[in-house]
């Protein structure tokens, strides 16, 4: 990527210079954001990640309910009902890339045949809402290290449930971001529904390249992920 303003580079060589880092970034986010010109490229030790605070033309960023109308969703992170307890994105929308999507809505087909569908949480997170997180939660079990990034901010991964024909959500495992020992993809469940919806979301999803995470029933990774940048462009300011 051509060194501009709006690409920095955080290195990733310990946790604690990571976070060093990411709070001096933040800032320089900030200041691209208002369009004052920086260094572009922030060089430091280790193989250095960049971050793009442009919308990217290849691959780009798609809204999901504009894509596919038929998959429902609930961005969860446009209210203070989550984890984090506060408004994280400023408009209810929810974006990934366009290649993930076309999968996506093939996943939409296999469970419409089945007469189900999904309902899809969240995708494509802003690197800054990924850093917000783990200032509040700090706890690399639970949440993305900043300094590292997040599949989701690279708009390839999905956080979803299933829905029957009516649109009203199924039984799953637990709650949506709900870190428990219950959430894992393979836990042992005490009730069969839970454990047989569970599984029907993870096989349509890995039929059509989606790995889910194995300590979170409801996130999946796109194949390829490692091949698109991190991103930290706004929500509200995305087509
Ligand atoms: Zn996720």
């Amino acid at each position: 990527m051509k060194p501009s303003e709006s690409t920095v580079v955080l290195g990733s060589r310990s946790r604690s210079l990571g976070r060093v880092l990411a709070s001096s970034l933040i800032v320089l986010l900030g200041a691209a954001s208002v369009s004052v010109p920086f260094s572009g490229l922030v060089s430091c030790a280790g193989p250095g990640l960049e971050i793009s605070s442009v919308a990217p033309t290849d691959d780009p960023l798609v809204e999901i309910v504009s894509a596919d109308p038929r998959i429902r969703v609930r961005t969860v992170y446009a209210t203070a009902d989550n984890f984090v307890g506060e408004v994280l994105y400023p408009v209810s929308r929810t974006f990934i890339r366009s290649s993930a999507m076309e999968r996506l809505s093939r996943v939409q087909d296999r469970l419409e045949a089945q007469g189900l569908g999904l309902l899809v949480f969240d995708a494509y997170r802003p690197w800054s809402v990924t850093k917000r997180m783990w200032d509040v939660v700090g706890d690399p079990d639970f949440v993305a290290d900043p300094s590292k990034g997040s599949r989701h901010n690279r708009g390839m991964a999905v956080d979803c449930a299933l829905v029957n024909a009516e649109g009203r959500p199924l039984p799953m495992p637990t709650a949506f971001d709900a870190f428990v020992p219950e959430a894992r993809s393979d836990a042992a469940l005490a009730v069969p529904e839970l454990a047989k919806n569970r599984d029907l979301l993870i096989e349509a999803m890995a039929a059509e390249g989606f790995r889910v995470l194995s300590s979170e029933w409801w996130h999946f990774d796109a194949d390829g992920w490692e091949t698109k940048g991190l991103l930290n462009v706004p929500l509200e300011t995305l087509p």
